[in-house]
């Protein structure tokens, strides 16, 4: 043995220490540190990583001693988007349903049937190389954490291997197995309920956190939902809802009653539903792809945030509804269309995805959470609203390394 050889400090693991300074606006979303915002903006600001990990954040002039050293050059940094909800296992295309649409078509859940038709004939080689293609191109646009759902199988072996492949590349997986009744099931969705909450389920349940329901007309009703919901809970998965996209309905009060991390869309609430979310742990997560996609009517952000709900922004990422990976572009919408302040979006889109998914260690850039960040080509995050539809995320870095 050398005696030469440095020693590793005793204690935690620690890798290599690199600081990213020159940061013109640093977003921590900690509310204890820069001007006391829910963003906790910092100026002239730096980040200290250590391994995986955000060490210390302050100004630059305050920053402490490290291995290495990264110039930001005037640039802003926001933590890594984390994208609550997305559709990545599925084969196929729907550009002529989109083009019908856009011409003039309603919207409805049907639509659906044409993927599941495509995602059951496709090789488990296509449905994950479609699934890396797309987390790939939502890492360039800054998203650090993404779930994402099966839904497109519907059959025991389908939706398993679709939650088998989304596993491979995600921690936040989704059973949407009630997304529809298909249609080899139409003449009794009963006895498709039963294969969702038994054989499947137990086919599924090993591969993932989450068991989501469309809760809809012309998809699952009230009590339906309920039993999915409870079924899965049962074998250790934690609700979420498609709730109150394209009607009145009972989904969001379902989603408080049984603790759902999230209920999803909230486009069509009464002021039951609100004043349910505010007084929950439920996080109202808006998808304004979906809206944007379909020429529909756009959540009321405004109302939920005044009313005290925790809002989350993701993008519903699906090739029926919402084809887009685009954050940045949830973002302008929900600024310029659903009325929520450029901060408020941000937050949603970071902080507010990280509530959405029960996570503390993302969404956030202060000691002790993951070192992933998006470096802006821009002073500020306003930007990301300000110049809609400009590429200004410049670089990513994911658990300490830089990824994108
Ligand atoms: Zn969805």
């Amino acid at each position: 043995m050398s005696s030469t050889t440095s020693a590793t400090p005793a204690g935690a693991t620690h890798g290599t220490t690199t600081v990213v300074t020159n940061i013109a606006t640093l977003v921590t979303n900690d509310p204890s540190l820069g001007d006391g915002s829910p963003l906790g903006l910092i100026h002239d600001a730096a980040v200290v990583i250590d391994g995986d990990r955000v060490a210390w954040t302050g100004e630059s002039s305050k920053a402490p001693a490290t291995d290495n050293r990264v110039d930001a050059g005037g640039r802003a940094v926001i933590p890594g988007f984390v994208d609550s909800h997305s559709h990545l296992v599925f084969a196929g295309d729907r550009t002529e349903e989109f083009n019908a649409r856009m011409s003039g078509r309603a919207y409805s859940a049907g639509g659906i049937r044409t993927t599941v038709a495509a995602t059951r004939a496709a090789t488990d080689a296509e449905l994950e190389a479609t699934l890396t293609r797309y987390l790939a191109e939502a890492l360039r646009q800054g998203t650090t954490t993404l779930e994402t759902k099966s839904g497109y199988g519907l059959t025991v072996e389908d939706e398993s291997r679709a939650l088998r492949i989304a596993a491979a590349h995600t921690d936040e997986v989704t059973y949407l197995g009630a997304h529809i009744v298909p249609p080899d099931h139409a003449e009794d969705p009963a006895a498709y309920v039963a294969l969702v909450t038994g054989e499947m389920l137990d086919a599924c349940a090993p591969y993932a956190r989450w068991i989501d329901v469309f809760c809809e007309k012309g998809a699952f009703d009230g009590d339906q939902a309920r039993a999915i919901l409870t079924a899965g809970r049962a074998r250790g998965l934690h609700p979420r809802v498609h709730a109150n996209q394209l009607t009145y309905g009972p989904g969001v009060q379902l989603a408080v009653e049984l603790d759902a991390a999230s209920a999803d869309h909230c486009t069509h609430l009464t002021d039951q539903d609100v004043d349910a979310l505010a007084n929950s742990s439920t996080v109202a997560t808006l998808l304004p792809g979906a809206e944007f996609s379909t020429r529909a009517e756009w959540p009321d952000a405004r109302r939920l945030l005044d009313a005290g709900v925790t809002v989350a922004l993701s993008t519903d990422c699906n090739p029926g509804s919402s084809f887009t990976s685009s954050v940045p572009f949830c973002i302008a919408l929900a600024v310029r269309d659903m009325r929520m302040t450029p901060d408020e979006a941000l937050w949603s889109a970071t902080a507010g995805g990280a509530r959405a998914l029960r996570r503390d260690d993302v969404g956030r850039l202060s000691p002790g959470a993951y070192a992933d960040l998006a470096v802006l080509d821009a002073p500020s995050h306003v930007h990301l609203a300000y110049r809609p539809g400009v590429p200004l995320v410049s670089e990513v870095w994911r658990r300490g390394r830089r990824a994108a």
